[in-house]
């Protein structure tokens, strides 16, 4: 049997191209809750909310939100609310193990449901969570960044609903919405109540920018960050012009996530170095080993999202299947 060690061992590592900035000056929060800043443009209008570090070393919306707020950037309607998530597993990131502090006790990502964050278990990120919750609770629009285990462009993960794929239409970027309900093992933030049920004012998206430590997810973060804020009518342009890439037109492609493949071994295998959005064109055709068992894909032009050995166990989803599909395929 092999160990996490052994497997992380054999997969490729990515240098760290970015500085991690120092966010210790954000830490006093402007209405009592560490790392979390909110601002009242004393106008009508939505509470839209950027988070970085939901896991603690996904550093492209760190340096995004610190940049946001060293610029001052503030809402012209409504509310404005620029926090950090998981700072303990920030601030504990170890260049000599990149992996290990996506969390420090559990996946940040997967406690956002009422009973566990009402419940009496106690763990950093679900305290944590709790901190936030009452921030979260009344926030309309969000956008959590996140960045991923392996070098592949861009993703936006819009939920399971009509209203987040067409809230990503809206910001046109990036090319590819993924449209999916999450994980098993726990709610994400961007599913949590409002932002997950049909409530019409409540909306969420989770942009994956692309690999953790690269030049060009900062700059992705960067981008959708403006764009979010433009979208949403917190500024204009003008206000977030330095964080935007000009844009190469493109059609976005959006596409629905029917299947995850969990792992049930540590023996589990890809069958290729797939990276992230490889198209699978005929059914039946064999994508990874788990122990004596073939994974294949179960339909013609299977697309595979996010597959990662980087966090293999048993129980742990290693890929996920999806399907092209179009707005109206997709529930309200
Ligand atoms: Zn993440």
């Amino acid at each position: 049997m092999k160990t996490l060690d052994q497997v992380r061992a054999t997969l490729q590592p990515y240098p760290v191209e970015v500085e991690f900035p120092d966010i210790s000056r954000w830490q006093a929060g402007t209405h009592g809750i560490d790392y979390v800043h909110t601002f009242d443009s004393g106008q009508p209008g939505p509470h839209v909310m950027i988070m970085a570090l939901t896991h603690g070393n996904e550093v492209s919306g760190a340096i995004t939100v610190d940049a946001l707020l060293q610029a001052g950037i503030k809402p012209r309607q409504g509310r404005l609310t620029l926090a950090f998530g998981n700072v303990e597993a920030y601030e504990r990131f170890d260049p000599q193990d990149i992996d290990a502090t996506r969390y420090v006790e559990e996946d940040m990502n997967r406690v956002w449901q009422v009973e566990r964050l009402e419940g009496a278990e106690e763990s950093i990120e679900l305290n944590r969570a709790r901190a936030l919750r009452p921030v979260i609770d009344s926030v309309d629009l969000l956008l959590d960044i996140h960045s991923m285990h392996e070098e592949a462009p861009p993703v936006m993960m819009s939920g399971a609903r009509r209203k987040g794929l067409e809230f990503a239409a809206a910001l046109g970027v990036p090319e590819v919405v993924i449209v999916d309900g999450g994980h098993p093992n726990g709610k994400r933030m961007r599913d949590y109540q409002g932002f997950g049920d049909a409530t019409p004012h409540k909306n969420a998206l989770l942009i994956e920018t692309g690999q953790h430590f690269s030049r060009r997810s900062e700059r992705v973060a960067r981008d959708i960050a403006a764009r979010f804020l433009m979208v949403t009518g917190a500024v204009e342009e003008t206000d977030v012009a330095t964080f935007l890439t000009p844009l190469q037109p493109t059609q976005q492609r959006f596409l629905q996530v029917t299947n995850a493949v969990v792992a049930s071994t540590m023996d589990f295998s890809f069958s290729d170095d797939f990276r992230g959005l490889e198209l699978i064109e005929r059914a039946g055709t064999v994508i990874a080993t788990d122990g004596d068992r073939a994974i294949v894909t179960p339909y013609d032009n299977c697309v595979l999202v996010q597959p990662s050995l980087r966090h293999l166990g048993p129980g742990v989803t290693v890929v996920r299947l999806a399907k092209v599909v179009n707005a109206q395929d997709v529930p309200e």
